[in-house]
Parts: C-alpha cells; sequence; structure tokens
C-alpha cells in the first residue's frame, strides 16, 4: 500500500494550527468548475494554469515594480530527496500542495512551509521488474470537489484526501507492458478528471486520454487519438474521417498522437480542447508510407467534455516526421481582432508557429512565426495549412531543421496579461539534423526501445541568445519586446496585475521582468537551475510567489549539449521549494557552486573495441541516452556514467544488479531485465570508452565555472 506519513509533531501543530483557523483541519470546501473559472480569486492557486482559461495571471498587486526590490525568501523547504522538478504548486485554503519526483506528494502550510502530510505512490513498487523508460518528474496535480488529482510515471490515476493524504481511489490507465508514461498534470472538470501519457519515443503505441469519474474513478470515456486497423472497426466517426489521412500499415507501429500534456477546460463553452503529440514513429516514411495528413497528430482537438466525441480540430503539423508535437499549452481568451470579439485558443506548439485559433469553430484566424523556422515558409490563412519547404523533409536523407525536438516552445507555461494583453512566451533557438539514410522501409518498432525512426542530432546552440523570454502580442503577431538569454530551457512564466512577468531559467537565476517593457527589476540566485514555472497566492495581505528549484525534463537529460555545460551535477545542489514575499528575510544555505564530475581512468580496463561499439548501439537503443546524455555525458537528471564506480572491473556484478536487475529503481532507474552478460559487458566497454576519451581529449571540465 502507498504510504502516507505525518510525523506526531506535524499533526500537533496541525491540530493547533486548525485550532488557531490557521489551516482548516475539517472536511476541506468543495472546488466546483465556478471556483476553477473564478479570475478573481487570489487567494489561491486551484488548477495548473491557475482557473480553466490557462492565462495564469494573477490580479495581485502588492508585488508591482516599485515594491518588487524589496521581495526576499520568506520560507522555503528542501528536498534532498528530489532530483527533476517542473511541477506547478496548487494552493487551496492556506495550503500548497505540490509533486516531486517519483510522484511523491506533499502538503505543506502556505503561510510558511510547514509540512502537513507526504503521500508517497510507491513508483517503484510497481515499476519493479517491468522495463519502462525513466521519466521520474511530473507536471501537477488537480483539484476538484474535496479531492485532489495525481498520475504516476507508471500509469495510475489517484485521488487523495486534500486534509489526510490518504488514497480515496486509484485507477491503471494503462497496462505496465505498454510502453507508455505520465509526466502530466490531470485535469479536473465537471465531475470528471482527464488524463493521457507519453510514449512516442519509446515504442509502438497509440495515443488516447481518457476521463474517469472524479468521485469513483470509473471510466466515463475514451478518446483515441489516431485511428487503428480498419480491418478492427473503429471506434467512432471520428477514427473513420482520420484513417482516410493514413496509408500503409500504421496500426503496426501504434501510429502515436500521444497526450502528455496541454488539456484545457473551457468552462464558458462547456468544451475540452486536447493537445496531441507526433507520430510513432517520428518518421512518416515509415509511419505512413504513402503520406497523408494523419490525423489527430499534431493537432488542437475539440471534444464533447461529457462524452469525449469529436467536435472539430486544428492541425499544426499535418504529416509530421520531426516531433513537432502540439503537446504544447492551450490558453484561452477574448481577443479583439478587427473590431471583433473573438473567442481565442492561443498556441504556440514546437513547430515554432504561434497561432490564434477562433474556439467556436475551430477556424484558424492568424499564425505566425514566433522563432527561427525553416521547415514551412509560412502558414497559408486560406487553407490554413502550413507552405513546407521541400529540403525540411528528410526521405532517406538528411535535412537540417529549424526548430528542433525540444520545439521553438515546450511543455514551459506561457501566460497571458489581458492588462498587457501580451502572451509571455519562453521561446528556444536551435537546429537539428534529422538523417533516417539507414532506416529500412521494413523496420520495426520495439517496445521500451528507443524509436523514433530517425537519427538526429542537435549540432549544438547556434547563437548566444539559445533561449528567449518574449512579450507576444497575439492580435498583431509579433513580438513587443525579448530579453536574449544564453541557453535553453527557460521555465514557464508568471504574469500579475502588479505589471510583472516571473521567470526562472537553467543558470539557477529567478527574474522579474516590467511586464511592459522586458526590463529586468529583480533577481535572485538560487544556485541551481530553475525548469518549474512560479505561481503566486495572497494570504493574510501578504502576496507570496512560489517556485520549485530543480532541473528538470528533457534538457537536463542532456540531450543537447549545452546542459552538460551548467554544471548541475546529479545529487551535488540541494532540491528546493522557494517562497517570496517583501521584506521576506530567511536565509536558504547556499547551493555548492556549479560541479563536474570526473570520468575515471581504470588503468587495468582495456577498452575493446567491438564490445565498446556494440554497447553503443545498445545505450542507443535502450534510450539510455535519454536520461544519462550522448556520449555518456549526463546532464544532472541522472548521475554521470564516466565518473561512476558501476561500470568498473570490480562492480561486475553491482553494475548487472542495477541495469538487468534494477536494484536503483526506487532512484527511477528501471532494469532491462532482457540484457544477457555480454551486453552488459559491452555497455560497461562502451562507458569505460567514454570515460577515457574524454580524459584523453582533454575535455572534462575541470571543477567549477
Ligand atoms: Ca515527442
Amino acid at each position: 500500500m502507498p504510504t502516507v506519513s505525518s510525523t506526531n509533531r506535524t499533526f500537533v501543530l496541525g491540530l493547533i494550527a486548525a485550532a488557531f483557523g490557521v489551516v482548516s483541519w475539517a472536511e476541506p470546501r468543495s472546488i466546483s468548475d465556478t471556483d476553477l473559472a473564478d479570475e478573481t480569486n487570489t487567494a489561491e492557486w486551484l488548477a495548473y494554469g491557475r482557473t480553466h482559461n490557462e492565462q495564469r495571471f494573477s490580479p495581485l498587486t502588492e508585488v508591482n515594480a516599485t515594491t518588487v526590490e524589496r521581495l526576499g525568501v520568506q520560507w522555503y523547504v528542501d528536498l534532498p530527496e528530489d532530483v527533476g522538478l517542473v511541477s506547478t504548486p496548487l494552493v487551496a485554503e492556506g495550503v500548497m500542495y505540490f509533486t516531486g519526483t517519483m510522484n511523491v506528494i506533499r502538503a505543506v502550510d502556505a503561510s510558511n512551509g510547514k509540512p502537513l502530510w507526504t503521500f508517497d505512490p510507491e513508483v517503484a513498487k510497481e515499476v519493479a521488474g517491468h522495463k519502462r523508460q525513466g521519466h521520474v518528474h511530473s507536471r501537477g496535480l488537480s483539484i476538484y470537489g474535496n479531492k485532489l488529482f495525481a498520475a504516476t510515471w507508471d500509469g495510475r490515476l489517484l485521488a487523495l484526501d486534500r486534509t489526510t493524504g490518504k488514497q480515496i481511489w486509484s485507477t491503471r490507465t494503462f497496462p505496465l507492458t505498454e510502453s507508455r508514461y505520465i509526466t502530466g498534470a490531470p485535469k479536473a472538470f465537471k465531475g470528471k478528471v482527464l488524463i493521457g501519457n507519453g510514449g512516442t519515443e519509446h515504442g509502438p503505441g497509440r495515443g488516447y486520454v481518457t476521463a474517469y469519474n472524479s468521485e469513483t474513478g470509473k471510466q466515463l470515456w475514451r478518446f483515441y487519438i489516431v485511428p487503428g486497423n480498419p480491418a478492427d472497426g473503429f471506434e467512432s466517426p471520428a477514427m473513420e474521417m482520420a484513417a482516410k489521412t493514413w496509408t500503409g500499415e500504421w496500426w503496426k507501429h501504434g501510429g502515436g498522437g500521444h497526450a502528455w500534456h496541454a488539456f484545457t477546460y473551457d468552462a464558458e463553452l462547456d468544451a475540452l480542447y486536447i493537445g496531441t503529440g507526433n507520430g510513432a514513429p517520428w518518421n512518416q516514411r515509415l509511419r505512413s508510407p504513402g503520406g497523408g495528413d494523419n490525423l489527430f497528430l499534431c493537432s488542437v482537438v475539440a471534444l464533447d467534455p461529457d462524452t469525449g466525441e469529436y467536435r472539430w480540430h486544428y492541425q499544426t503539423t499535418p504529416a509530421e516526421t520531426w516531433d513537432f508535437n502540439s503537446n504544447m499549452d492551450i490558453v484561452l481568451a477574448d481577443l479583439e481582432i478587427d473590431n471583433k470579439q473573438v473567442k481565442a485558443i492561443m498556441h504556440a506548439p514546437k513547430n515554432g508557429f504561434f497561432y490564434v485559433i477562433d474556439r467556436r469553430t475551430g477556424k484558424l484566424i492568424s499564425a505566425e512565426p514566433f522563432a527561427e523556422v525553416n521547415w514551412a515558409s509560412h502558414v497559408d490563412l486560406a487553407t490554413g495549412r502550413p507552405v513546407e519547404i521541400e529540403a525540411a523533409r528528410y526521405s532517406k536523407s538528411r535535412s537540417r531543421v529549424t526548430p528542433t525536438p525540444l520545439g521553438a516552445h515546450s511543455w514551459h507555461a506561457m501566460s497571458y496579461s489581458p492588462l498587457t494583453r501580451l502572451v509571455y512566451l519562453p521561446t528556444l533557438h536551435a537546429t537539428a539534423e534529422y538523417d533516417d539514410s539507414t532506416y529500412p522501409a521494413d523496420w520495426e518498432n520495439q517496445p521500451f526501445l528507443a524509436g523514433t525512426g530517425v537519427d538526429f542530432t542537435a549540432p549544438g546552440e547556434p547563437s548566444d541568445y539559445s533561449g528567449s523570454l518574449q512579450a507576444w502580442d497575439p492580435v498583431q503577431q509579433r513580438a513587443v519586446w525579448t530579453v536574449d538569454q544564453q541557453g535553453l530551457w527557460g521555465s514557464g512564466t508568471l504574469a500579475t496585475a502588479g505589471g510583472l512577468v516571473f521567470q526562472g531559467e537553467q543558470n539557477g537565476i529567478f527574474s522579474a521582468y516590467n511586464a511592459s517593457t522586458g526590463e529586468r527589476l529583480w533577481s535572485y540566485d538560487a544556485g541551481l537551475g530553475i525548469s518549474a514555472p512560479p505561481i503566486t497566492y495572497r494570504l493574510k495581505g501578504t502576496q507570496y510567489i512560489s517556485v520549485l528549484v530543480g532541473f528538470g525534463g528533457a534538457y537536463a537529460g542532456g540531450t543537447v549539449p549545452g546542459a552538460t555545460e551548467l554544471g548541475w551535477a546529479y545529487g551535488v545542489h540541494t532540491r528546493r521549494l522557494l517562497t517570496f514575499s517583501i521584506d521576506g528575510a530567511a536565509q536558504p544555505p547556499p547551493q555548492p557552486a556549479p560541479y563536474f564530475p570526473q570520468p575515471i581512468f581504470e588503468a587495468g580496463f582495456d577498452v575493446d573495441a567491438k564490445l565498446s561499439a556494440l554497447g553503443e548501439d545498445l545505450y542507443n537503443d535502450h534510450g539510455c541516452a535519454f536520461c544519462h546524455g550522448p556520449d555518456a555525458k549526463a546532464a544532472g537528471m541522472t548521475p554521470d556514467l564516466r565518473a561512476s564506480p558501476f561500470p568498473l572491473s570490480e562492480m561486475e556484478t553491482g553494475f548487472a544488479n542495477v541495469v538487468r536487475d534494477g536494484n536503483r529503481v526506487g532512484r527511477g532507474m528501471p532494469g532491462y531485465p532482457g540484457l544477457t552478460n555480454h551486453e552488459l559487458k559491452a555497455l560497461r566497454h562502451y562507458i569505460r570508452d567514454m570515460a577515457h576519451k574524454t580524459i584523453t581529449a582533454g575535455t572534462a571540465p575541470l571543477g567549477e565555472h
């Protein structure tokens, strides 16, 4: 059984707090859709994007351009067991809830950080003995009624009692034998909880979202994103329509489209919008060899929230082949365009175009590039389709494409201020090379192996502003101001009526900008990369701003070279929840300097080139690089294998215990039971080879930077 811990001391403190009315210890108030849509409630932050419209805009003004210079840490919680932190904390009735590594959920007093309860869903127990991909982080939680909802890496959807942290129900959303995972926040609305999953990079899979009854956990409906084998019949007219846009035997690869992020409920129009994923595999030549748009990949799809029935879709990247999914947040706003009020969806997917869509009909209103884009010249507003540049579509060839599989924008939330009428958009600027020349047409997608169907490399960060924060005017479709940033992966943003925009960066700097001009008005050095988006709330007359500190997400896996230059080595810096207020004077212990693990040279270990080559294939095929980095060079999500003692000669058994038997599954390292002794040996030779080569080349960064 999953465990709840609540120390006696905490319990007593809770009772005392309850007696003084600081924390509600009684039955929590029931949160409704009206509450979740209420823009005026500044005391709480009830949903992932603050309210149902996902704007991440707070009407609070106490922290503003004048007072922000006095912002200081009010309280903090150290999280020494955590690794990457990417989640949005929620605040309800004076309690803050947040989710960390391995889906451990904590509740703390939002006025001072005092722990109330911790719930450990014991993910390792579910994963043990099964292959999995190592996505141990979660982007958040959901509140509805009197419950708190969470989803786990291994595919469970959980309902917890908000007061005690005790589990009320648990529902498995996919079998453990399928190569899927959940990193997203569930979306609760209208007595339901919705969740999808990820997995298009890890084997054959067919994407779907599922809605469950929020009281019981019973499945209400499931919407498949791509069609299955027509011979089996179609689940819905939408799937029959979608199947006409696929060719070949796509179902053998699953097709993909997994919805791992971006679920928006429109309380005004009573509609649900989901952002869908790229294909499985990425490469369209292998997935749907005769072409076709491949619906509903890379789309915004509107569904009936009660039945899951299809209403409309807009596809951002037809015939997708670059991992340009549309899993990025879907933000609702009323915009005045050509003297008309438009009920708009704003959406900035990986492909680099900013879309404004009429959400009553799904009709595209405008689309302009918000970053460097070389795969399409523009979006034709008459047809609603991108006009592709031929050279970008590799097919048994090599193409250099901008943006990259990380996207021009990823899951880092954008915010929208109805006061400035600007979107604050974390942007990535990079280029990748795709090469599928070695992939035959009969290539097969295998569960739990890295299965993109194309090799891709990110040749590095092309400029000194590989990241940026943009203030984007969605009506004029242009940037009003831009802050160039060194390094990718700036966090999601928070906009406030105090005229401020808050954002953290991968270099550990947390900043407040003037929302109208982009001038940096305040900053704080957290001493560790920030990947999670900040929130704000107000208790007893004080405005608080909170952010989780802990370099995380795909970039922290080291998949782009810049990530390994930051010095956020595994286990060195303390992951932390920071909460700021005006004149806050808490002093968190300083973080260690950036640290670069030193690769180990084992004098007696003669690297066998053939074994190392086999080891390299195994390393890449098993997706080891997603977390441990290309060339075994880690960026902090995991230990740097070149500096780890486990692959050394005398640790042969220990290495097998970790890699084959999974005895570190508690730390998020799944086992790979099928590996033979010969393959384990090959992996050790590859890792030693990488370590020795780094040392010989003199490219191991030494000490601090
Ligand atoms: Ca993907």
